[in-house]
């Protein structure tokens, strides 16, 4: 695709994006102003962690610990409110405040993916918990309140309606293909030029169609439903990966959301990690529409992360 206007649907979901490369900037004039100054009172600080809210501390070799695992002290769904059922967790990333993930080596990563793992495990096992998500939102455009890097769980007895959507059209898919959609996307992606990175474990790939700008999606290439399943070289991999988008994402200093795709109560999905960087702003023609208009191309974005 040159600098034609193409308008995609997304793989199997009733969504359109319309891509506009032409009307693209360079990643290096995107550049946002991201804030990582030590606040007088940061909460996320091991000398302020509130004592009562500690769920659980992951130590590696240092003394206190490496990656911390807290209530949410804010949270808008509890266990005990029966109109707002629910659990959150917060999980900071480390204890110094100065640093952000994308900083630290791959093996940082894999301890954060056990954490995730131990987390899923964990509040799987509380009654009625349709679904878990746990996510991160890096920088001011992503929502981030606290700069001290932080990923959090957010889990209901709800399916979300977009959760729900997927898998409904990714259910009628199997029904009418006999395979999963999801393995059949990983399959015809590292064919094309969206292809970021491969190797026996994961695929890594900007999406056909990206409703955001540099937007990636991590897959294991086995047909796995949810983090727990993963074994130590498939996390190793899944590290590797991540590693290297948010490296890319921290050189041109962009904003990003991440999550992962997972349900705990279908155990026949194929789960993946969504980074949805937060550089263009949404505005008439997607509000008005539901129409995504994207000036970067994922055949641009892939290319960004390949270099
Ligand atoms: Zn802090
Ligand atoms: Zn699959």
């Amino acid at each position: 695709m040159k600098n034609k206007s193409e308008i995609r649907k997304a793989y199997f979901l009733n969504k359109y994006v319309i891509i506009t490369p032409s009307r693209s900037k360079r990643p290096r004039d995107i550049k946002e102003q991201t804030l990582i100054k030590r606040t007088g009172k940061c909460v996320f600080c091991p000398e302020n962690i509130e004592n009562d809210l500690v769920v659980k501390k992951f130590n590696g070799k240092r003394k206190g610990w490496e990656i911390l695992v807290l209530k949410n002290k804010f949270p808008a769904l509890t266990l005990d409110n029966k109109l707002a059922y629910g659990y959150q967790e917060v999980i900071i990333e480390t204890p110094d405040h100065t640093k952000v993930l994308a900083e630290f080596p791959a093996s940082h990563f894999v301890k954060l993916l056990k954490v995730y793992i131990d987390r899923t495990e964990k509040i799987s096992k509380i009654k009625r918990m349709e679904y878990i998500l746990i996510f991160k939102n890096e920088g001011s455009k992503a929502g981030a309140s606290i700069v001290h890097d932080h990923s959090q769980v957010f889990s209901t007895d709800i399916l979300p309606p977009d959760v729900y959507e997927e898998l409904k059209l990714a259910k009628k898919y199997k029904l009418k293909n006999k395979t999963c959609p999801y393995c059949d996307i990983i399959k015809q992606e590292i064919k094309t030029e969206r292809k970021i990175f491969e190797d026996k474990n994961v695929a890594v790939f900007a999406p056909y169609a990206s409703e955001y700008h540099y937007e990636v999606w991590i897959f294991p290439k086995k047909h796995l439903d949810n983090i727990t399943k993963l074994n130590e070289s498939e996390i190793k991999s899944f590290a590797k990966a991540l590693k290297l988008i948010l490296s890319k994402l921290n050189e041109i200093g962009l904003s990003y959301n991440y999550f992962f795709h997972q349900v705990s109560s279908d155990n026949d999905q194929h789960f993946y990690l969504k980074i949805q960087p937060r550089d263009s702003i949404w505005a008439g023609v997607e509000l008005g529409s539901g129409l995504v208009i994207n000036s970067i191309s994922p055949e641009q974005a892939a290319e960004f992360y390949r270099a």
